[in-house]
């Protein structure tokens, strides 16, 4: 185990050529103090939580003195923001520190958001607020605890330093730990600056460190584009199946490794509903819940486009036509998965449809449904409790008829399938009210509620009574919260 002064750094991407990034300093926060550290987080990076003090975390992730070991910079990249093009974006108020290789092989990116003004900070002050970062940090962990890719954090730290954005807001900063911080609009800026050989210098980099299974392939830039289709699928699959609303799907938002990353005005469902927008600045509903696989397939062929000097446009097309049957597939695992199908039946994909489309007519609360339905054992009991969460229950009663006839057709047990239905099937999850009162409270000075969510949403399937207030239906007052690019 380590301490923070003697990490293990490896910093594979500042070895690339300056084009890459511009080197630059964290700019402190005055006042800076420990919100909250994550100690799993920790572990990850061989770190020793024992060892570690909330004042070092603040000297350092405040920004007061370089993390031994590091070599802060800001990355360039470019991305398509809403359909458009920007050829000016790039780390504007985030730093990569460095990477940390730990003992079992893992290379771990350490990322300072809320640091300061870069190259790349355009007309922005380079800060983060404590409102987005309380929200980035609980929505790393939230994601984990639901087993969907996401970055993480290693803590949070709070200031005296203020800044506009609603009215004047306390700065922070977050320290984001991810395998990759390499986005589809790292592609893009080499492409769109034809810097063809910087290009492939980028994928190489990317193949090296991220795909080596692949570097002997006939084109690996072809094979890696393949794998970033499939593991992108998979991730969106699991946002729909989750009623998670990211909220700014532009390209530099999208990981190269699939992970979802930059969390800011996202939501998770309360009611089920497919043009649900979370993201007030978005007007023309772009990022609304049901067009995330469109999205998200767009965005795929931005990065496609990107890499046209390396592959022939019709290999790329050829991997882009088969994201429509890949989500599909991996949609219906996910569903399966929630309704404790384990044998396949041609009738689940309709099963599941004639689910979501009433799930979307009834704006179901689908995590309080699924809950419910894990416990579905044809008793009366537990099917008045399916129905009560149902404005017309009426509706659902075909439904639950089939439901039940192709529970007949599994093998497993009825208490095996309930076993297996709550393990995946959470009984809490991140709603925006949650969010709100912690960050309240953190703006009064009491992060208590931050490390109870931490603690909660890590395992969010198992019962934790003593948060069972969190469990039931939202406050009326969660409709009125309001989240934009700023959030
Ligand atoms: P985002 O909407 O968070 O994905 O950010 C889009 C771009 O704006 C990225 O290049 C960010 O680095 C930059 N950016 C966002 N907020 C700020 C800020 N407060 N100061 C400087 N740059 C920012
Ligand atoms: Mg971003
Ligand atoms: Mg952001």
């Amino acid at each position: 185990m380590r301490t923070l002064e003697n990490l293990n750094f490896d910093n594979s991407f500042a070895r690339l050529p300056e084009r890459f990034y511009q080197i630059t300093e964290p700019q402190p926060l005055q006042g800076a103090h420990l919100i909250s550290f994550n100690t799993e987080v920790a572990t990850l990076l061989d770190l020793d939580p024992c060892q570690v003090t909330p004042e070092a975390l603040a000297n350092y992730f405040g920004g007061h003195a370089p993390l031994p070991g590091s070599e802060s910079l800001a990355m360039k990249y470019t991305g398509h923001q809403f359909g458009v093009y920007n050829p000016d974006l790039g780390d504007g108020r985030g730093l990569l520190l460095g990477e940390v290789l730990n003992q079992a092989g893992e290379r771990w990116d350490l990322h300072l958001k809320g640091a300061g003004k870069t190259a790349f900070s355009r007309f922005g002050d380079g800060r983060a607020v404590l409102r987005s970062s309380v929200r980035e940090y609980l929505a790393g962990e939230a994601m984990q605890g639901l087993n969907i890719p996401t970055t993480r954090a290693l803590c949070l730290i709070g200031s005296e330093d203020y800044t506009r954005r609603e009215g004047m807001e306390p700065c922070a900063m977050l320290l984001r730990v991810s395998r990759c911080h390499i986005r589809f609009g790292h592609f893009e800026y080499f492409y769109y600056h034809r810097l063809h050989d910087e290009l492939k210098q980028l994928a190489d980099y990317c193949i090296e460190r991220y795909f080596p299974h692949l570097a002997a392939d006939e084109n690996p830039y072809q094979s890696m584009f393949a794998e970033v289709v499939q593991s992108t699928a998979e991730l969106v699959s699991r946002w729909q199946a989750y009623g998670f609303v990211h909220g700014v799907l532009n390209t530099d938002n999208m990981s190269l490794l699939s992970e979802t990353f930059d969390y800011g005005p996202y939501s998770f469902l309360d009611g089920y509903q497919n043009d649900y927008v979370s993201n007030q600045n978005d007007h023309q509903k772009r990022y609304a819940f049901k067009a995330q696989p469109g999205v998200v397939l767009w965005n795929l062929a931005c990065l496609g486009q990107a890499l046209l000097p390396l592959v022939e446009r019709a290999d790329l097309e050829a991997q882009l036509e088969r994201f429509g049957g890949l989500y599909e597939a991996a949609e219906l695992a996910r569903y399966r998965e929630r309704l404790g199908l384990v044998a396949q039946d041609v009738g689940d994909a309709a099963l599941v449809s004639s689910l979501k489309a009433l799930m979307a007519e009834q704006r179901i609360d689908m995590t309080r449904f699924f809950r419910s339905l894990s416990r579905f054992d044809g008793s009366d009991e537990a099917l008045g409790a399916v129905l009560a969460l149902w404005p017309d229950p009426s509706r659902v009663t075909d439904w639950l008829l089939q439901y039940q006839a192709r529970l007949d057709l599994e093998a497993g047990t009825s208490s095996d399938r309930q076993a297996c239905m709550l393990a995946v099937n959470p009984k809490y999850i991140l709603r925006n009210y949650m969010a709100e009162e912690a960050i309240r409270g953190a703006h009064q000075g009491d992060f208590t509620l931050v490390n109870d969510l931490m603690t909660l949403l890590r395992t969010p399937c198992a019962e934790q009574p003593e948060f069972e207030r969190f469990a039931g239906e939202p406050p009326d007052w969660a409709g009125a919260i309001c989240l934009t690019c700023s959030s």
